[in-house]
């Protein structure tokens, strides 16, 4: 414990609408006063600790959710939420030198994809620059014309000098046409943002999908679960970190135990993985359990030594979009 809390670490993949706490979520419900036509919210699934039978149902629990973060008022108090979980001082033990939050802009009544972002970088912005940035993402289930507004947003707030240093596509793991995403995400790397994909998070990804997502070289990957020899071949001819969520893997049983995951697999050839939390809330996780695991001896953890998670934690900060 005291080894990890002495190790700075980077949170590179973590999705601000999956790690709000569950305390900021009951505030923001308290306030919360649906309209006709608006959901109700039921939060005791997250109370309860989910329970998954493969990671598509995963996706059902956000729209409760969303129906919190729908103001850009609520949206900011979950950011800062978010962001104090990570680098707040009471997470000070956590030892997190870095977040770089993500999330998929939306339109709701009460705002624009614009004013979305813009509410979550006027909390991202007001702590120190070397601490947090945001990573923009799309949704693979988004048809083009959304995806195209998003990567434009996207690229003009970063030239306007706003906290974005990247993309992410995320989403369904199995929705869309990659071809017209990779073409759009393409754009977004030309304009000088880092990039990051889902890729190969279920068994049922195709080949194709995935060779078609790799094939802009994107900045860095998010699981990468499933890559087949060439895919593999080509990620470590490139040398593109990997994101490494583990128990966001074995919750959504995308990998069955510690023993059988890939992150063996990168770690026996020196290739740079981030160790990350994907979705605190559901997963019921924190940056330094995810370090744990790596400590922890088999079959709890990978029993890794302290020298190697060293290198893995100075690794993951090297990682980070506005260093690479
Ligand atoms: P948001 O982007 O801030 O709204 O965060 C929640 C969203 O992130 C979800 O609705 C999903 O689209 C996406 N997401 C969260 N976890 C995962 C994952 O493990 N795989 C793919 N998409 C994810």
């Amino acid at each position: 414990r005291v080894f990890i809390s002495l190790l700075p670490k980077a949170e590179l993949h973590a999705h601000l609408n999956g790690c709000i706490p569950l305390d900021c979520l009951r505030e923001l419900a308290r306030d919360y006063a649906p309209e006709a036509g608006e959901p109700t919210v039921d939060l005791t699934a997250f109370a309860d600790g989910v329970k998954l039978d493969e990671i598509h149902d995963f996706f059902k629990l956000f729209p409760a959710i969303y129906a919190l973060t729908a103001t850009p008022a609520a949206l900011r108090v979950a950011t800062r939420a978010v962001l104090d979980q990570f680098i707040g001082d009471d997470a000070r033990q956590q030892n997190c030198a870095y977040v770089e939050l993500r999330t998929t802009p939306r339109t709701t009544k009460h705002m624009t994809r614009k004013e979305y972002l813009e509410a979550v970088l006027d909390e991202v912005e007001l702590s120190p620059k070397d601490r947090t940035a945001l990573l923009v993402a799309v949704d693979r289930r988004m048809e083009e014309s959304v995806v195209a507004e998003i990567v434009d947003l996207a690229i003009e707030l970063k030239n306007a000098g706003r906290r974005v240093v990247g993309m992410d596509l995320c989403g369904e793991p199995l929705a869309g046409d990659v071809h017209m995403l990779v073409k759009h995400l393409a754009r977004a790397k030309k304009a000088g943002l880092g990039v990051t994909v889902h890729v190969a998070e279920t068994s049922a990804n195709t080949a194709e999908d995935t060779m078609a997502l790799l094939s802009f070289e994107p900045t860095r990957l998010g699981h990468a679960t499933f890559l087949n020899d060439d895919a593999r071949a080509f990620v470590e001819e490139h040398r593109i970190p990997i994101e490494i969520c583990l128990t966001s893997n074995l919750l959504c049983k995308t990998v069955s135990t510690l023993e059988d995951h890939h992150i063996k697999h990168w770690l026996l050839r020196d290739h740079p993985v981030a160790i990350c939390t994907d979705d605190t809330l559901p997963f019921r996780t924190s940056l330094a359990g995810e370090y744990a695991l790596l400590l922890a001896k088999p079959p709890l953890g990978l029993g890794l030594s302290e020298d190697e998670v060293s290198a893995i934690a100075e690794r993951g900060l090297g990682a980070r979009m506005g260093q690479m």
